[in-house]
């Protein structure tokens, strides 16, 4: 037993606690919209890689608790101890864990690091023994480094291409709103971003579950992706994150052709709008973008939570009985609210006009926040935070 109040350690973008009962909160708010809008049946296994935050946690959920289908999520995530805390997306998956268990549902979790291959010999064992063929894989990892089984380390990094970028960025310690001056990667720092955040992973996974012979017939991949406002991109789309999309774009083309002819099934990359999580937090620019594009949709009736997202995604585009609703280069696109022109261009107005002083009054920044704190389990709405709480928590 080790109880404990729980009190936020967060600095900028990084927190190195979480509160158990916050997080558990936060993952049955996502079961019960899975619950209230998804059919309850119709897929029998689905595999997620980065199953235990932001898209990855929603989609999982979507899974196990919106199709009732049995569900294997791989994550790389901090288990508690008797003497130290979890990190968030451990607590996260334990609610969810406990939440399938009492509902009779499967939900199994592989932690370890989903590039290597002891992890990927793990998940297939776990679907030939206790699953079988898999309808949907989820391929929803953001990392920032990769390791290759010889052992060659990969680092991914956020920087320009071509030229050195200044952009406006926000102090997360003390929200002032400042210039910040970013050189442009080399050709290596280009490359081993493309070997992190592109496609090579997400296809060695989609060949070693056909080399196990454990694609569904109809077996449908997606993997995500983001393209973002002018106002991020440089820094992003255009930058060495967006090369390395712009290779996982291709990476699910390719993979489409062959999935279509042996198992009349397919891959896509789905562009899901700009959400609060903790991938998304560390790229420059993007906090500050986000404070002022959820105002924006907030008072338009237009935003969307990951959950939100990705019960769309099944319900509209991969789900069974749908067909992908692609643009002109076939991804799907959830970002269509985020790119309104309306939007976007009220977004870029604010971008340019805002300062320290107008953070809040033009960019709801105070909002950001306390979504990025949620993240982690605190500010949420119900929880007594006075309260000591069982910190060590297992995977049911
Ligand atoms: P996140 O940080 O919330 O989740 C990342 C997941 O990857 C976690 O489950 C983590 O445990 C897992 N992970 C990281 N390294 C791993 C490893 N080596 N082995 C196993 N698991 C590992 O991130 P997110 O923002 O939900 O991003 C997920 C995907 O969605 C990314 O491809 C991202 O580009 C895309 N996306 C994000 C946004 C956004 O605004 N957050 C928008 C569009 C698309």
């Amino acid at each position: 037993m080790s109880q404990e109040v729980v009190t936020p350690r967060i600095r900028g973008f990084i927190a190195t606690n979480a509160h158990p009962d916050g997080c558990a909160a936060n993952v049955r708010q996502q079961i019960e919209v899975a619950e209230s809008d998804l059919p309850g049946a119709g897929l029998d296994n689905v595999l997620v890689v980065g199953s235990s935050t932001g898209y990855g946690l929603a989609s999982a959920i979507s899974a196990c608790f919106g199709y009732h289908a049995k569900t294997l999520g791989v994550c790389f995530e901090r288990p508690s101890t008797e003497d130290r805390g979890a990190s968030a997306g451990w607590y996260n998956l334990a609610e969810a864990h406990r939440a399938a268990a009492e509902q009779g549902r499967t939900l199994e979790t592989i932690n370890g690091d989903a590039f290597s291959a002891d992890v990927k010999a793990q998940t297939l064992d776990a679907l030939r023994s206790r699953f079988g063929k898999v309808d949907v894989l989820i391929y929803s990892l953001a990392a920032p480094r990769r390791e290759d089984p010889d052992g060659e380390v990969w680092n991914s990094v956020l920087k320009p291409i071509g030229a050195p970028h200044t952009s406006k960025t926000v102090d997360l310690r003390n929200a002032t709103v400042e210039e910040q001056t970013f050189d442009p990667a080399d050709d290596d720092e280009i490359e081993a971003t493309r070997r992190v955040m592109g496609g090579d992973d997400w296809a060695d996974w989609v060949e070693a579950l056909q080399d196990a012979d454990l694609l569904a017939d109809g077996f449908r991949t997606v993997a995500y992706s983001y393209i973002g406002p002018a106002v991020t991109r440089q820094l992003y789309r255009s930058g060495t994150i967006g090369r390395a999309k712009e290779h996982l774009e291709a990476t699910g083309n390719d993979l489409s052709a062959g999935l279509a002819e042996r198992h009349d099934g397919g891959a896509w990359v789905s562009v899901n709008k700009a959400v609060v999580t903790q991938a998304s937090a560390a790229i420059p620019g993007v906090p500050l973008y986000l404070g002022i594009l959820t105002k924006t949709l907030t008072a338009r009736g237009l935003d969307e939570s990951p959950i939100e997202q990705i019960v769309r995604l099944f319900a509209d585009h991969i789900g069974p009985g749908t067909s992908p609703q692609v643009d002109a280069a076939g991804r799907i696109r959830l970002d269509d609210r985020e790119m309104l022109p309306e939007v976007q261009d009220l977004v870029s107005d604010v971008w340019d006009e805002v300062t320290t002083e107008s953070l809040e009054a033009l960019a709801d920044f105070s909002g950001y926040q306390r979504a990025f704190r949620q993240l982690f389990g605190f500010e949420v709405d119900g929880v007594d935070y006075d309260a000591a709480t069982e910190t060590h928590r297992e995977l049911a």
